[in-house]
């Protein structure tokens, strides 16, 4: 048995079936090219039969992404595994993962079958993706609530049929570290052949316990951790990838020199460029990538810091990538320098991206005095999604104050034209999403309304989000600029945009997966 835990991000697939997560096509692309950036071992870009927008994820990602697995998710009907294996078809490294519920609440309450259809079902979907792939994933759906012996049976078949990953996930967050354990060791312990198979583990955090229960079945002999960047996904999330990945990493004494193949300076810039795409912030006192993470530096700590890091600091907010609030680059500095520094920053940015972010760059230089690496971070984000928008350029004008009516003048490049119009609200930001709503005719609802200061200061760049929803689909768009109107404006289109898109791609109704 190897060292090696696999990390196996499902980001693409459970972090985007949480709400308000979703993601269009280049979101997706963006995401994967820095996760393979991150070095996981297997990107699970999404589950295809489940609308044509994820198929056509899943099948541009696995063009694009070479060096990682790509895994398309499917259900053990026929129609479910010939989709995934069309989407993952120009793959380097494809797998398909299939899956089917093993607890008798499911299978009486859901699925209606017995213990034997399910085995055969079992049997029968392996065959048929090992007939496409030769990597292929089996998952026992709600694992930790079935019968043990009933595991070791539909594990057995599937291992037989050609499956070499057996997951066993906790769907419902339910297990506890002592009890996953000890499940992982049955199994292993039990399943003939199991020395042939990767165990894998997929935990949801419905008890604060996710993360802890990956590590403890990680001892126990899995061998693979499903995760998601910043603890993303259905209900109270999955496994946090950056809390499993520093723990093994900071306590290799204890987990036995369990170790990933993780670059860990890549964490902290995949946790922010999925925040600044799904405008899902992380809460402040997140381990690793939340704000306070480190704070000790500037707190009661900070003396002892100062003397010796080590007397409070387990880990380095370098060593996942957190550069320090440093001022970086002003308003002389060429393209020269703004490319050494986003290399410094590992953010890789070229051709007409490197355009836009350097444009954004000088730009923010005019307006801001200091710049700082949060900032970049935000202007590369801000310029890495090209897009194929309906709606794009906004610019706008405002009045407003307390002797005023507030009043927005607004054009848009709508289908390629640009148009414009004027409208007045209770407030700036109101007149200007009534002027964006009119140029666009979006049907949609306003839910939630955030800015968050990227930086400290006065002349901090705003980063705005935008929770809207339409027909029960809910999506939250982002803009940052250091115009808090102009970033409202950005982040109220962009949440526009990912509706359209997604009015054209999904069917309602759409299955879940694990
Ligand atoms: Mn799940």
């Amino acid at each position: 048995m190897t060292d090696r835990i696999r990390i196996f991000d499902t980001t693409l697939r459970d972090g985007e079936q949480s709400p308000g997560c979703s993601m269009n096509l280049a979101e997706k692309l963006a995401l994967a090219r820095q996760l393979e950036r991150l070095g996981v071992d297997v990107i699970e870009a999404g589950f295809p039969i489940a609308s044509e927008g994820d198929w056509e994820s899943v099948r541009r990602i696995a063009e694009q992404v070479r060096g990682t697995a790509i895994c398309g998710l499917a259900r053990t009907g026929k129609l479910d595994i010939e989709r995934a294996a069309e989407a993952l078809e120009p793959a380097a490294h494809p797998r398909i993962h299939t899956f089917i519920a093993t607890s008798d609440i499911h299978l009486e309450h859901k699925l209606r079958m017995s213990r034997e259809q399910v085995i055969d079902e079992v049997a029968r979907a392996v065959q048929q993706a090992r007939g496409h792939v030769d990597d292929v994933e089996f998952s026992a759906e709600d694992a930790t609530r079935s019968d043990r012996d009933y595991l070791v049976q539909v594990f057995s078949v599937a291992l037989d049929a050609g499956a070499s990953t057996l997951n066993v996930p906790d769907t419902v967050g339910y297990t506890t570290p002592a009890e996953y354990a000890a499940l992982i060791g049955y199994l292993m312990e039990k399943i003939p052949g199991s020395e042939r198979a990767v165990f894998s583990v997929h935990c949801h955090n419905d008890l604060g316990l996710a993360v802890s229960n990956s590590l403890s079945a990680a001892v126990a002999g899995a061998r693979q951790i499903e995760c998601t960047v910043n603890g993303i996904g259905e209900r109270a999330g999955n496994t946090s990838m950056e809390e499993v990945v520093m723990s093994l990493k900071t306590r290799r004494d204890v987990f036995e020199g369990l170790d990933t193949g993780i670059q860990t300076r890549e964490i902290y810039p995949s946790s922010r460029l999925l925040t600044s795409i799904t405008g899902v912030q992380v809460q402040p006192n997140k381990a690793i990538v939340g704000d306070n993470a480190f704070a000790h530096e500037a707190g009661i700590h900070q003396d002892g810091v100062l003397k010796a890091a080590i007397t409070y600091e387990i880990m380095t907010p370098e060593s996942i990538g957190r550069a320090s609030n440093e001022l970086v680059l002003g308003k002389h500095s060429g393209r020269h320098a703004f490319r050494d520094r986003l290399e410094e920053l590992c953010l890789d940015v070229q051709g007409d991206e490197f355009e836009r972010a350097f444009k954004r760059f000088k730009d923010l230089a005019d307006a801001k005095k200091t710049i700082y690496n949060e900032d970049l971070e935000a202007i590369v984000a801000d310029s890495s999604i090209a897009t194929d928008d309906r709606f794009e350029r906004v610019e706008l004008t405002i009045t407003s104050g307390n002797a005023t009516a507030p009043m927005a003048s607004v054009s848009l490049m709508v289908d390629g034209t640009v148009q414009k119009t004027v409208a007045t609200g209770v407030g700036p930001v109101d007149a200007i999403f009534k002027a964006i709503t009119m140029l666009t005719g979006t049907e949609s609802e306003l839910i939630k309304y955030q800015v968050h200061a990227v930086t400290a200061g006065l002349d901090a760049q705003g980063e705005v989000s935008v929770t809207i929803e339409e027909d029960g689909r809910r999506v939250i768009g982002n803009g940052v600029h250091e115009d808090v109107m102009v970033a409202s404006g950005k982040a109220y289109v962009a949440a526009i945009n990912k509706l359209e898109w997604h009015r054209h791609r999904h069917g309602t109704n759409e299955p879940k997966g694990i």
